[in-house]
């Protein structure tokens, strides 16, 4: 779809470009920070940490959790507030099923955050198919921290209880095709694992800095150890301190062969 070594497909063009796309395509879409929503070929819809509501790079008409419209499978990647996001909310809207790491989960079940029925609680490396035998979700490393806060809807009080550990997932889909959401994270060696054996076709990765890699982190990431093809910069410019840029991302990754594309929140791209 994007061709040329970098595209810095404006919004608009990345929205239009997409409308055109073939009907098998899935299609994703960014919300800003890490949240992204994907609709696969088959119908399916599969939120990543949903922080929409509140979150200041979101569109304002995307706020409205209602458009959402139905919801499948919801994963978060871990604890903190703008991965979370609007999870419980969106859960309680729409019935979705709910995919963590199984010691948030167990947080999330201990304290009704989330109805039991509806928490999906799994950890790495163990594939998933919560959603029908053709899409399959594997839990794999961050290098972050997760703890979550919680605010009790009795008192209004806030507490922080455990997030179990931070994580990634691989997405395959009907097609065949994976995607990577890194999650929160530092850059780690094991990304080499994870490109070399789940072979990402697409890779979101954060690019802020401060609390996960920065651009030139990331562009080493991406060049030295997953190796993916196309690439989907996140988690910059939300909050004053996640300063990396995507210019600076492609600037640290030189002459790398592969596909930076950069959605603006509220765009759309066929996957
Ligand atoms: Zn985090």
């Amino acid at each position: 779809m994007f061709r040329g070594l970098f595209c810095f497909c404006a919004g608009l063009a990345v929205s239009a470009v997409a409308g055109l796309g073939a009907a098998q395509a899935a299609e994703i879409q960014w919300y800003g920070q890490a949240a992204f929503k994907i609709t696969t070929s088959g119908g399916k819809v599969i939120l990543i940490d949903p922080f929409i509501s509140r979150n200041p790079k979101t569109p304002e008409a995307l706020k409205d959790l209602g458009q959402l419209g139905k919801v499948d499978l919801i994963l978060v990647t871990h604890g903190h507030g703008d991965h979370v996001g609007d999870t419980p909310k969106i859960a309680e809207m729409t019935g979705a099923k709910v995919g963590m790491n199984a010691d948030l989960g167990q947080s999330f079940r201990t304290l009704g955050v989330v109805p039991n029925e509806q928490l999906i609680r799994f950890n790495k490396s163990g594939p998933i198919q919560p959603i029908g035998e053709g899409i399959t979700v594997t839990m794999v490393r961050a290098e972050h921290s997760s703890e979550y806060v919680f605010t009790d809807p009795a008192t209004g009080k806030k507490r922080v209880v455990p997030g179990g550990e931070p994580a990634g997932y691989i997405i395959e889909l009907e097609d065949g095709k994976s995607l990577y959401h890194a999650g929160d994270t530092g850059v780690f060696a094991d990304m080499a694992f994870i490109g070399s054996y789940y072979k990402p076709d697409l890779a979101l990765l954060p690019i802020g800095g401060h609390f996960t890699m920065d651009p030139t982190h990331a562009a080493y990431a991406l060049k030295e150890l997953l190796k993916t093809k196309q690439v989907v910069p996140m988690h910059y410019g939300t909050f004053p301190p996640l300063k990396g840029t995507p210019e600076e991302f492609k600037a640290a990754l030189g002459d790398y062969d592969g596909q930076v594309v950069v959605m603006q929140p509220g765009d759309t791209l066929d996957f």
